[in-house]
């Protein structure tokens, strides 16, 4: 991506205009650091959306809503009961990184490391977009395919909305990487809702080797019903995940990017069941 001008604007009304008049020429910038990883040289206008009042976390009835532009760093500070998204956030990168990344610049435009969808469809986040009216939608639409899409006549995602986890519900999330602050392998995330020890529902995601951020409805469908403990993890995982192309990246085969996925999913289950216990 190569820059050769740049605007800021101070309402989403503004920069949706000049997103709509640059066309194929304009492209909304956040926190910027993805720009390095977009290959094409083609020259645009960067549209600054750092400064219309699209960042900062609020409690709103049922959950929480994250502005779009809310740097990682705050998120990763953010802390509320039965919140549990700041740790996600801290695996992500370098605190420099976190400083200016936002919620939005990592989602909109999905790379196969990418954190922060994985977690946001095991919590069942909901997207606010903002074209000629705001609309809602759900992560599983949201992330059938790349978000990018969605963005192409100047809308612009405005904000995040992830729902409290209630007394009965556990998250739990790992990211396997080679290095500490390395791109993602292998992310996985959960949340369980369980009643006297029996799973009543299961959100369960993956990625990074992954082919793109995803739901694992056989592993759901496989742990509802039973009782959440280690050996009923285990089975549901094996049985849940040999219809997806896991890929593995920097030296891993896929053999072992499915076999590590494995592994991963069955700590996050494990992660969970702790949170659900600890924290109800
Ligand atoms: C060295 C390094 C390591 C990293 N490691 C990881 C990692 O392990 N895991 C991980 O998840 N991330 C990682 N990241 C971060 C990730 O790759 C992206 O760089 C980052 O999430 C982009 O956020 P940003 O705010 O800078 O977005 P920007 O670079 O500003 O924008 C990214 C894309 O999203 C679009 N966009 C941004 N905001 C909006 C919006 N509100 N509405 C519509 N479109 C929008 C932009 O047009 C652009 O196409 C790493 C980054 C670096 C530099």
């Amino acid at each position: 991506m190569k820059l050769c001008d740049f605007v800021r604007p101070r309402s989403i009304e503004e920069a949706r205009r000049y997103l709509h008049d640059l066309g194929p020429g304009g492209i909304p910038i956040a926190g910027g650091t993805a720009l390095h990883f977009l290959l094409d040289e083609k020259p645009v206008t960067a549209v600054d959306i750092t400064r219309m009042g699209l960042d900062g976390i609020t409690e709103i009835p049922g959950g929480y809503r994250i502005g779009a532009t809310t740097p990682l760093a705050d998120i990763q500070a953010y802390r509320a009961e039965r919140w549990a998204f700041h740790e996600v956030c801290r695996r992500l990168a370098t605190h420099q990184v976190r400083n200016i990344s936002t919620l939005g610049g990592n989602i909109c435009r999905v790379f196969p490391w990418a954190d922060l969808p994985v977690a946001l469809i095991a919590l069942n986040a909901t997207m606010v977009i903002r074209g000629d009216h705001e609309i809602k939608m759900s992560c599983d639409e949201y992330f059938q395919s790349q978000p990018a899409r969605l963005f192409k006549n100047g809308d612009l995602l405005v904000a995040v909305e992830v729902p409290a986890l209630g007394p009965h519900m556990g998250f739990g999330y790992k990211k396997e990487v080679k290095t500490s602050k390395g791109f993602s392998l292998m992310t996985g995330a959960a949340v369980l809702t369980l009643k006297d020890g029996v799973v009543q529902n299961a959100r369960v995601a993956a990625g990074g080797a992954a082919p793109f951020p995803c739901r694992l409805p056989r592993v759901e469908e496989a742990l509802k019903g039973n009782k959440a403990e280690s050996e009923g993890f285990k089975s549901a995982v094996a049985s849940g995940i040999d219809n997806i192309n896991w890929k593995g990246r920097e030296g891993l085969t896929d053999d072992y990017a499915q076999h590590l996925a494995g592994v991963v999913l069955c700590d996050v289950l494990e992660r969970a069941l702790t949170f659900a216990k600890e924290r109800s």
